[in-house]
């Protein structure tokens, strides 16, 4: 199992943190080890004095393959969730004025929390999907499918020429606007439409 995520993938978050909107798809990945499941406790990591969220919609992988057209996309992922990208922001700072690869900021144990999947219906219109975090009872950030820079069949045709893809990979597809800081002692949650899905404290 492998965890493939999007960068930049919002224009509004591209903004915020300084970044050029992308003309492809950014490609990172987190390692099985970075896998948090609803309701387990995050610790705090040493390494960072910056730890941020980043709300995102997650895509599960439900057949292999590779190099897949986007007409083709929707068969290969029937299950979406919300999830968490925590970063070290502070570290990955540092990694991209030195121009260096961001895997201590973005790969670190339990950087990628993800609620339990609900599965895609054909009746789910994948361009209307609304998506939130609240810190502490309060909204934080909120998203909507429609406004990603690539939409979810892009992605996968994206980061099929370049890795194949198996079943149980989960796709990370990139957060909106109002990523922040978390501290210990924060409790976060986050839901698809109004339905809560994950909830975790920072310890
Ligand atoms: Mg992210």
């Amino acid at each position: 199992m492998k965890i493939i995520c999007i960068g930049r993938n919002y224009a509004e978050h591209a903004k915020e943190l300084g970044n050029a909107v992308p003309d492809e798809p950014v490609i990172f990945m987190k390692p099985k080890s970075a896998l948090l499941q609803s309701h387990a406790p995050f610790y705090y990591p040493e390494f960072t004095n910056e730890l941020h969220y980043e709300c995102e919609l997650v895509l599960r992988i439900c057949k292999n393959g590779k190099y897949i057209q986007s007409k083709f996309a929707g068969n290969y992922y029937n299950g979406i969730a919300v999830g968490i990208d925590f970063t070290a922001r502070d570290i990955q700072d540092e990694l991209k004025k030195k121009g260096l690869p961001w895997g201590k900021a973005k790969a670190f144990d339990n950087s990628a929390a993800i609620s339990n999947f609900i599965d895609i219906t054909p009746g789910l219109n994948k361009k209307n999907i609304n998506f939130s975090l609240k810190k502490n009872g309060e909204l934080m950030q909120k998203g909507n499918s429609g406004d990603m820079i690539f939409s979810f069949d892009s992605i996968i045709e994206h980061i099929s020429n370049y890795f194949s893809l198996n079943i149980g990979d989960m796709v990370f597809t990139g957060t909106p606007a109002g990523v922040g800081e978390c501290v210990v002692g924060d409790e976060l949650e986050c839901y698809i439409e109004n339905q809560k899905l994950l909830e975790l404290e920072i310890k």
